[in-house]
């Protein structure tokens, strides 16, 4: 079975080599080289000044960064699952909430934000996602964090670049708090989050805000090569081996890859007739809205055995997902788009001319 959903995303052979080794106790200098390692790797792919890596799903880093950062009012951009997650959490966290809601195929729009700022004065932190994965949509935040910090420096800019950090580049200039989640771009089993944070964040963040989540403790552990309570420590030595695979052809190289994998999907897709969701698609994953998804899906599982992920609430049945995070062999894509190809000659839709495999190759080689 092909493992094609946006998250959890198949981890690498030798990533799972590596996380197979013994168990190493944490509070060792063994273990201290490890996570230095691991925290250098992390500024790097993050390009900000200081990561904390937390054991929890993406959700708890999110968690952290609403309980760290925003001290009375969140605005949040809801426009999927994700987007709303943010403010059940602002909420159950009791801080106030102004919420942007939208359509799960639309992205947020700067003109709503600089009305949303501009009637509440005293909000403090901006939560969006990079990538909802919801629908597949990719937010303008570059243009929006930029916009919010020209408006006032102070408001903490929080992106959850979960279905983003290791999928392309992004412009941390205006961004304090970057998420990022292990079982989705980084290619790792889920259970290690991490963040992404600017010094201006590093400032904010108060002392004994949470207890758990108590940021400001775990940095000043971390900046020691430890963590406050006991480290993932197989997750940890997993992402350094998932940065030994990135780094044999570079970070540059992983990013041009997954935008050109998205885009000859799209034109594969669209070139047997199948409707992309979003109107601002992310790179992270090919989203196609469709009467027909749910069969699609099931023959695409069953027959030939490729499993996509589907919709949730009211886009159940409605759409499917293709992954494109990570490290994914061309040849798997191709046999992707060719199933799916296949799936709507079974369905009657069309007769099978190899155009959607056609159309891959030739969007995804050509010279550029
Ligand atoms: C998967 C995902 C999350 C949540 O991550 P969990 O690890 O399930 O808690 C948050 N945001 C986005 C955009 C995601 O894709």
């Amino acid at each position: 079975m092909l493992l094609f959903t946006p998250g959890p995303t198949p981890v690498p052979e030798s990533v799972r080599q590596a996380m197979a080794t013994p168990t190493l106790h944490h509070r060792t200098p063994e273990f201290e080289e490890i996570f230095k390692e691991a925290r250098e790797r992390l500024l790097k792919l993050f390009v900000m000044d200081e990561c904390v890596m937390l054991a929890s799903s993406g959700t708890g880093a999110m968690q952290a960064c609403v309980l760290n950062l925003c001290k009375n009012k969140a605005l949040t951009v809801n426009a999927g699952k994700f987007g709303e997650r943010f403010g059940k959490i602002v909420t159950a966290m009791g801080k106030e909430l102004v919420e942007l809601k939208y359509e799960w195929n639309t992205p947020a729009s700067l003109n709503d934000v600089k009305e949303a700022l501009a009637q509440n004065s005293d909000i403090d932190a901006l939560f969006i996602q990079v990538s909802e994965s919801a629908g597949g949509l990719r937010h303008p935040v570059e243009e929006i964090a930029a916009y919010v910090k020209s408006v006032d420096s102070d408001i903490m800019v929080v992106a959850d670049g979960i279905t983003a950090v290791g999928v392309e580049k992004i412009d941390t200039t205006n961004i304090d708090a970057l998420v990022a989640g292990s079982q989705k771009a980084l290619m790792l089993p889920p259970g290690l989050a991490m963040i992404g944070l600017s010094s201006a964040a590093v400032e904010r963040i108060g002392e004994g805000v949470d207890y758990y989540f108590n940021l400001a403790s775990e940095i000043k552990k971390q900046q020691k090569n430890t963590t406050a309570y006991t480290a993932p420590t197989t997750l940890i030595i997993g992402l350094n081996a998932i940065f030994d695979e990135i780094d044999k052809e570079g970070l540059d190289t992983l990013y041009k890859n997954t935008a050109k994998r998205a885009e000859a999907t799209q034109a594969a897709l669209e070139s047997i007739g199948l409707t992309i969701y979003p109107r601002t698609p992310a790179k992270s994953m090919s989203t196609v809205i469709d009467d027909d998804a749910e069969a699609i899906r099931k023959l695409l599982k069953t027959k030939y055995k490729v499993n996509m992920a589907g919709g949730q609430d009211h886009l159940k049945g409605k759409i499917f997902r293709i992954n494109q995070m990570g490290l994914i062999a061309v040849h798997e894509s191709v046999w992707v788009v060719n199933a799916i190809e296949m799936a709507l000659a079974e369905l009657g839709r069309r007769d099978f001319d190899g155009t959607a495999s056609k159309t891959f190759n030739e969007v995804y080689f050509k010279e550029n």
